[in-house]
């Protein structure tokens, strides 16, 4: 018999896995252990849920219990792993061990917290980045019992969706960012001019080249105080400025970590045998792409190797749609920086084409109605990772 299988993690990555592991072999023992409730949801779709008001139940396709039945698998929820001891093949979980057979590690990666709450404000400052977080915002806006005034702190992709999204639900909304325009990782500026205004003609106000500098109570509503002394209002904050992988039972079990994630070859092996990371956690030879696409690649390269046939991964070129209805953007983000972006088009219908010295393409990005170029475009630029 396999030895047993064990998957930190049911986010999108730890529960592909163990649908495409059960898919080639019907009998081998499955553990899932996660921090949280358990529940199959689509992480994408948190950040569509609030225009259309949707309940946290309507997000997940299924409870930790119906998860267990359809993998035939245990599924351990609320339960966090508190160390990894890899040459004994144990996991502690506060005082119990639990051994395992074979490890895979997808733990996926937690907001960053650019700045320190106050203790008594943090009820009001929030991040969602998965279905309880959505639950604990939802219940906030739920408590209000009218549109809420929310300030959004990062205007990258997350920013940016949940900006669209709450407005879109009739909450007022304030994008505050350093930057000059929204999603500058995926957008040369043209472009990313043309999505703040789509927001601001929509109702979103933007205050980009600004970050915070204070927070503090006035009265039921939070003041906001901006690094060039502006002030203003709000009834909640969501920071979306970005996510660290979470590595640090890896680095603490001695594995190869690197500030992109915890380090694997083409196999999704770390540096300590029997033991495999995949999506959001994972540095796969130098990417870690923090997208769905190449999870599902991994999740299905990660499958045949543990059952038997080693197999490698390989990242085509995947194009991100940003869900930003008010100006569909497509992009492809270059992995070096362009030596120029070459434009095509007017008013919010963009395409802009990151070349390298030699004008050879290695990126680029659609807005409005040049996002149908996406499949020609992306068939033309090379691959993350061949
Ligand atoms: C709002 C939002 C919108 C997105 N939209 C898109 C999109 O449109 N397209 C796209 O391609 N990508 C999108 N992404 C990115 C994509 O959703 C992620 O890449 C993907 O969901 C990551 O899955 P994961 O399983 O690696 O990690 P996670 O979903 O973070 O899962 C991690 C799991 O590990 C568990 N865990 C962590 N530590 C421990 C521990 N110590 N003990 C036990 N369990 C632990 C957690 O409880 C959880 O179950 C979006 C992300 C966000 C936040």
């Amino acid at each position: 018999m396999t030895a047993p299988l064990t998957i930190l993690g049911t986010g999108m990555a730890g529960i592909q896995l163990a649908r495409q592991v059960r898919a080639r072999d019907a009998a081998r023992p499955m553990t899932l252990i996660t921090a949280d409730s358990g529940d199959d949801y689509s992480k994408p779709l948190l950040s569509t849920g609030f225009a259309k008001g949707l309940p946290p139940a309507r997000l997940a396709s299924r409870d930790a219990l119906s998860l267990a039945e359809s993998l035939d698998a245990v599924v351990r929820t609320h339960t966090r792993v508190t160390g990894i001891d890899g040459a004994a093949k144990r996991l502690a979980i506060g005082a119990e061990t639990l051994p395992y057979g074979e490890l895979v590690l997808a733990t996926g990666a937690a907001p960053v917290m650019p700045f320190d709450i106050p203790p008594a404000l943090a009820p009001r400052v929030f991040t969602i980045n998965d279905l309880d977080d959505y639950r604990a915002f939802y219940a906030a806006l739920k408590r209000l019992a009218r549109p809420a005034r929310v300030a959004i702190i990062g205007s990258g992709l997350v920013g940016c969706e949940y900006a669209n999204d709450l407005v879109a639900g009739g909450h007022g909304v304030t994008l505050i960012a350093p930057e000059p325009t929204p999603l500058a990782r995926l957008l040369p500026e043209t472009l990313g001019a043309a999505l703040k205004d789509a927001f601001r003609e929509a109702g979103i106000a933007t205050a980009m080249g600004h970050t915070l500098a204070g927070l503090s109570e006035a009265g039921d509503r939070l003041a906001l105080t901006l690094d060039d002394g502006r002030g203003l209002e709000a009834d909640l904050v969501l920071v979306a400025t970005g996510l660290a992988p979470r590595t640090a039972l890896a680095e603490a079990a001695g594995l190869a970590v690197g500030p992109a994630g915890v380090l694997t070859d083409r196999y999704l092996a770390t540096s300590s045998p029997g033991i495999h990371a995949l999506g959001d956690v994972a540095c796969v030879d130098g990417v870690n792409a923090m997208y769905v696409q190449p999870l599902q690649v991994g999740a299905k390269a990660l499958a045949a190797t543990l059952t038997g046939t080693p197999t490698p991964v390989a990242y085509g070129p995947w194009p991100v749609l940003v869900k930003t209805p008010l100006l569909p953007v497509v992009a492809l983000a270059p992995r070096q920086a362009p030596a120029r972006w070459r434009l095509e088009g007017e008013g919010r219908d963009w395409s802009a084409l990151a070349e390298d010295e030699n004008g050879r393409m290695i990126g680029f990005a659609l807005t409005g109605t040049h996002v149908r170029r996406k499949v020609e475009l992306a068939r033309a630029a090379p691959a993350l990772l061949i």
